[in-house]
């Protein structure tokens, strides 16, 4: 419970955990070997309305705030299936908001309804080869090419890379200005030519997530498909970013909460040196005290939310979120593998797909250290 549970958080949250047990957790395994979510399954989703939760009833959403965000990316996380869960909220939650914050009414009118379908898949694509953490750092560009941009250049580590069929890429417009002036976010449509998905990457967790390096080989694309005004592109993304990391960090809380869950029923159950292992002191400490902690954080996730809904600044706030639930997630899930035993080095436990998941919740998205940084200037 939070304070700021409603009826209607509480039919998301309801809805979003019956699809979940219903349709995610039988297939998952499926599609974390075959290394994507298969299309039919975000579209259903699309169908249901957990696309929309955001988007104004214009567009066919319908358009509550970033509390609704944080419910459906918390209960999506409990499914265990990392991989499966930023499929979903890196179209919902992380792409789609660069046309919702930014895009002109027509682009809108043109793209939302079907995102908010399920039927076009969205990605954003920030990261470079050699700019990640720095952002004022890349170097794809996009120059002026009779009624458009034409683009050249790569991008790394991008989520639904291979399966999205509108990309926003943030590109270098103007040259002149380095750093983080001159950047612009274009959106690029899977079949736009020079436009291409030049590798899948196989990663540590997350299985079930495509992730792919693209590639801009002379991609033109016409003018209308720049979103918000040229060179804006920093500022667009800065801001997009806090959204982007406190829903990252409810998905983090959610999968936590859920694998200390299953270690409180496996550590009632087996059996060690004749007692249950929870009667051990040492391990229902550390159970306790992951679950004060998870709930402290999951209160703080809840008011940044609130916060961000009261369109207060929220920066030092997410930053706090991300640093800490980044961290949390990882010690938790440590500790959860360890009361496994045995069992928690074993691919078919839940624990185990989730140890391997949590890794990147410290890294992407915003390094802790990033993140700390964040905090500290605004002290
Ligand atoms: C599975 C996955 C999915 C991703 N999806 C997307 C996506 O959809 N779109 C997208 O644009 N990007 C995506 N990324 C990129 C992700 O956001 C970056 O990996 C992340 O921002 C870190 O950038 P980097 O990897 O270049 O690390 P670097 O910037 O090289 O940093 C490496 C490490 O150095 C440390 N560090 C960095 N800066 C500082 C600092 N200021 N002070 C102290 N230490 C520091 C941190 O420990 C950091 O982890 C994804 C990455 C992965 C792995």
């Amino acid at each position: 419970m939070t304070i700021y549970d409603t009826e209607d958080l509480e039919a998301i949250r309801q809805q979003t955990r019956r699809f979940v047990e219903e349709k995610v957790v039988p297939q998952a395994d499926e599609w974390e070997n075959a290394g994507r979510v298969p299309p039919e399954i975000l579209k259903e989703m699309g169908a249901i309305g957990f696309f929309g939760l955001r988007v104004p009833e214009e567009y066919g959403g319908v358009g509550l705030g970033a509390l609704a965000s944080v419910v459906f990316a918390e209960e999506l996380g409990r499914s265990t299936y990392g991989g499966f869960s930023i499929t979903a909220l890196v179209h919902s939650d992380l792409a789609m908001p660069y046309l919702l914050n930014f895009g002109s009414p027509e682009q809108k009118a043109q793209w939302l309804p079907s995102m908010v379908a399920g039927e076009t898949i969205t990605a954003i694509a920030v990261t470079e080869p050699d700019a990640g953490s720095d952002v004022a750092a890349i170097r794809t560009r996009a120059t002026r090419d009779g009624d458009g941009w034409r683009i050249n250049g790569s991008k790394m580590f991008i989520t639904n890379g291979g399966i999205a069929d509108l990309v926003f890429v943030a590109v270098r417009t103007n040259p002149e200005d380095k750093g983080s002036r001159g950047l612009s976010i274009i959106a690029v449509p899977r079949e736009a030519e020079g436009f291409t998905v030049s590798r899948a990457l196989h990663k540590m967790g997350w299985h079930s997530s495509d992730t792919a390096e693209l590639s801009f080989s002379d991609c033109w694309v016409p003018d209308d498909h720049l979103i918000g005004s040229a060179n804006r592109g920093f500022y667009y993304i800065m801001e997009n970013f806090q959204n982007e990391r406190l829903v990252i960090a409810a998905q983090a809380i959610g999968e936590t909460t859920r694998a200390v869950e299953l270690t409180l029923e496996h550590v009632r159950d087996r059996k060690a040196f004749g007692k249950p292992l929870f009667d051990k002191q040492v391990i229902r400490h550390r159970l306790a005290m992951a679950s004060a902690r998870l709930e402290a954080a999951r209160q703080l996730v809840y008011h940044t939310a609130w916060l961000m809904e009261q369109g207060t600044e929220t920066v030092k706030e997410v930053s706090m979120v991300k640093a800490l639930v980044g961290e949390l997630a990882n010690d938790v899930l440590y500790d959860c593998v360890q009361f496994h035993g045995g069992m928690g080095f074993i691919s078919e436990t839940a624990v185990e797909r989730l140890y391997r998941d949590v890794r990147i919740h410290s890294i992407g998205g915003g390094a802790t250290e990033v993140m700390l940084d964040e905090i500290a200037k605004r002290l």
